[in-house]
Formats: C-alpha cells, sequence, structure tokens
C-alpha cells in the first residue's frame, strides 16, 4: 500500500439502503469489508462520516429550527453513523476508538490530537464523530482538518458518485465525468 495513514471520509447519504432513510446494514457492511482490507494491510485509518441520512442543518430553517440548533442535530447524526460503524468494525475483529468533537462522556472519548495519533499507531481504527464540532461546518471540512492534525499522507472520500463530474450528476443529467 502506498499511504501509510490515510483519512477516509464517508457520506452518511451512502448509508441509505431501498427504505430512503436511516441506516441500511448491507451497506455498512461494504464499509467494513474495504476498510479492513487496507487495515489487513497495515494501512493507519482515521474515518470521519457524514450524517446526511439522518438529519442536516440545512434542513432545520423549514421548520422553524434554528440554524445553529439544526447543525448541532446534523453533529449528532454523525455520532449515530459513527456508533453503528464501530460496531460493524468491532463486529470484524478490527479495534476502535470513537472520537467526538463534541463531549459525551459516557459514550466516547473526547477528540485530543495526541491521543488520536497514538490510536493510530497502535492500529486501531479512530473514528473522528461530531464534525468539527462547531455550526456552519461540514463533514467534509472536518475530513481535511483532521487529516492535516494527524498528518494523514490522503483524503479519501466515498460517496455515491463514482468520480469528479463538471456539476452534481444526481441532479444534472448532461454531467460530465472528468478523467
Ligand atoms: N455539521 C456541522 N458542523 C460540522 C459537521 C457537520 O454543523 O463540523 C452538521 C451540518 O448541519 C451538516 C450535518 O452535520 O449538514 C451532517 O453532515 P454532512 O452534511 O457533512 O453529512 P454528509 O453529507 O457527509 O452525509
Amino acid at each position: 500500500m502506498k499511504y501509510k495513514r490515510i483519512l477516509l471520509k464517508l457520506s452518511g447519504e451512502s448509508l441509505v439502503g431501498d427504505e430512503g432513510y436511516g441506516i441500511d446494514p448491507s451497506k455498512l457492511k461494504q464499509y467494513v469489508e474495504e476498510i479492513k482490507l487496507a487495515h489487513d494491510q497495515g494501512v493507519q485509518i482515521a474515518i470521519v462520516i457524514g450524517g446526511g441520512n439522518i438529519y442536516r442543518g440545512a434542513q432545520a430553517a423549514k421548520i422553524g429550527i434554528d440554524r445553529v440548533q439544526g447543525d448541532y442535530m446534523g453533529m449528532m447524526a454523525t455520532l449515530i453513523n459513527s456508533l453503528a460503524l464501530q460496531s460493524a468494525l468491532e463486529n470484524a475483529g478490527i479495534f476502535t476508538r470513537l472520537l467526538s468533537a463534541i463531549k459525551i462522556e459516557q459514550i466516547c472519548e473526547t477528540f485530543i490530537r495526541r491521543r488520536a495519533i497514538r490510536h493510530l499507531e497502535k492500529d486501531r481504527v479512530v473514528i473522528f464523530g461530531a464534525g468539527t464540532g462547531n455550526p456552519y461546518f461540514t463533514t467534509d471540512s472536518a475530513a481535511s482538518l483532521r487529516a492535516i492534525e494527524i498528518e494523514a499522507d490522503v483524503v479519501l472520500k466515498g460517496t455515491r458518485v463514482d468520480g469528479i463530474y463538471s456539476s452534481d450528476p444526481e441532479k444534472d443529467p448532461t454531467a460530465i465525468k472528468k478523467n
């Protein structure tokens, strides 16, 4: 494997199955199988997972919820996905640690950069929950931030779209895939 330490950004939305919401166990399994392949090769893996399958802050205003409150709901959604992913990884025999940007003492550790790096050095898969911990950001920003902090060699992004397009291919049928 070319990379020693990677930051994997997984969208929450791609966890959605045929029911159109929530977490599809088969999608989760697919994520775990691919993560395990890289982990077995000795790659240190950190993951940021989104929350779009459960909640996005931008939806909040439409139902009369304050934007900042909505963003906190979105951050909680990333934690729900993180917990699901953590269980699925541990069921596959991979040791993990979930580090949250927002303190939730009973459920997971709080993000501390040096601690995250130590877990990675011990071959634990580290999941970063609650995004950056700040409203008005997305989990893509969280992925970039954490990648820099842990000195990852690369950020790899898993979404429903299979490459880079001139526009969003899910919305624009004329979108052109770039090589
Ligand atoms: N969010 C936030 N700050 C962050 C990361 C996420 O406020 O640092 C909120 C924001 O409301 C966002 C939601 O959490 O819409 C879910 O994250 P995102 O939309 O990035 O999920 P994805 O599209 O990857 O499923």
